[in-house]
């Protein structure tokens, strides 16, 4: 896996979680906050860490914005910062900025100055909640002998594309035959089928390549 670099702008308990978390995994991560009790605290967890004002364009245009794989934008309460430090970013050349929203409104003002993914954390997760408590598994495991299994995984933003694109035959050794959407089954899915966030995939493999994938999808 080709490690990332990311800039991870606020440090509450969601940007912490971002930063310490992508170090974790081996990636280069650079926290930054406006209040030094919360940069000092996440010191050790990630690459480097600094007291840096993310609505200040010269600042962050000074810590290299630009040149960072992803830029997550991990502000929520105050939306005017949130706001600034997407834009800042954006207008500096970052070229992937996940952005924290509070609300519907802040999702659509972010969209609208660039954010090229928005994310609700409490919205989202109560979401995806709800559908695994309505949705039932189309399979739990089925162990086929030899190592063999197929099993049902949920798709999510890192499984986007086309099955061609995406390629998990070649990458991991696995096949997709059933995609479950909204409560329809698809099987035998075609090359030119796109997954998206919240797919449920059922896929076969050995135990190996499924362990592979999982951890891909961060599971
Ligand atoms: P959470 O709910 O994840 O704890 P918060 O909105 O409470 O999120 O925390 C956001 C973090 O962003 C805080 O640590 C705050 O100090 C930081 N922050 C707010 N404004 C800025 C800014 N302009 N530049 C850098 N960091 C900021």
């Amino acid at each position: 896996m080709k490690t990332k670099q990311c800039l991870v702008i606020g440090l509450g308990r969601f940007g912490t979680a971002v930063a310490t978390t992508l170090y974790e995994m081996g990636h280069e991560v650079v926290a930054i906050d406006q209040n030094e009790d919360n940069v000092e605290r996440v010191m050790n967890r990630v690459t480097h860490a600094a007291i840096v004002d993310a609505t200040d364009e010269r600042a962050l245009r000074a810590i290299g914005a630009a040149d960072f794989d992803v830029v997550v934008v991990a502000i929520g309460t105050d939306v005017q910062a949130n706001i600034l430090a997407t834009m800042n970013a954006k207008s500096l050349g970052a070229p992937y900025v996940v952005t924290k929203a509070i609300d519907e409104m802040a999702r659509r003002v972010l969209e609208r100055i660039g954010a090229d993914l928005v994310i609700r954390p409490e919205h989202d997760m109560g979401v995806r909640l709800a559908r695994q408590i309505a949705t039932p598994n189309i399979v739990d495991t089925l162990d086929l002998g030899g190592d063999y299994a197929i099993v049902e995984i949920e798709a999510n933003e890192r499984l986007r594309g086309t099955l061609r694109d995406l390629n998990l035959t070649g990458r991991f050794g696995v096949q997709i035959i059933a995609i479950s959407r909204a409560g329809k089954v698809e099987v035998t899915p075609r090359a030119e089928d796109e997954l998206r966030p919240h797919d449920k995939l059922v896929v076969i493999g050995t135990g190996h390549s499924l362990d592979e994938l999982r951890r891909y999808l961060g599971e």
